[in-house]
């Protein structure tokens, strides 16, 4: 197999190196029941899609470093001004200027809790996580929003008190190295690659 495809930007252009879209033999399909007919075949194939973050591209390197960003709209004729989101927002929805971004790690720490949440058994395609996968929705003081996310330890409950944890040792760079467990939770419990 060869390498799979990798990016980096230079002089604000994508350099590309290495295999984008791998292709492997067709195999037939064919009909057991008619005397194995052929009906068709598969075509193999594997592609390395390039996800360009843009203006996201802070919020996903600050869970690699155990920091929580997220954004507020401060510009003084917005009706919404002060309103603070996370998930983060490049801009603000209400003015459309460029919001500010703010680490709210601490406040994060301080007073996040479960506002409601999911346990789903199965899970959609492709999905890393590991099932019954807890989806939490998470309530902070001082922010307007509700965050998604899910629990990497014990059961949710509505109200619950939780604190962040990061993925600093390998991250991938998703929303998957962002998780949460119940406060209090001791280091030793976290999963491997995980720290508060
Ligand atoms: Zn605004």
């Amino acid at each position: 197999m060869a390498m799979f495809g990798q990016v980096f930007v230079k002089k604000g252009k994508y350099r590309i190196k290495g295999d984008f879209h791998h292709l492997a033999a067709h195999t037939p399909i064919r009909d057991a029941d008619n005397a194995f007919s052929l009906c068709g075949v598969t075509n193999p194939r594997e592609l390395t899609y390039i996800h360009s973050y843009g203006g996201e591209a802070v919020f996903f390197e600050s869970l690699s470093r155990g920091t929580l960003l997220a954004s507020r709209c401060e510009h003084h004729a917005c009706e919404c001004r002060g309103t603070t989101y996370l998930p983060f927002r490049i801009y603000c929805p209400d003015c459309l200027k460029r919001n500010r971004v703010i680490d709210v790690t601490d406040e994060a720490k301080r007073s996040a809790r479960i506002y409601t949440f999911m346990v789903c058994e199965r899970s959609g395609a492709f999905s890393l996580l590991e099932k019954p996968i807890k989806f939490i929705n998470i309530a902070f003081d001082g922010i307007d929003t509700v965050l998604m996310s899910y629990l990497s330890l014990g059961e949710p409950r509505i109200g619950m008190e939780v604190v962040p944890i990061f993925k600093r040792r390998d991250p991938s760079y998703t929303i998957l190295d962002l998780s949460w467990v119940p406060k209090g939770t001791p280091a030793e419990e976290l999963k491997p690659g995980f720290e508060f």
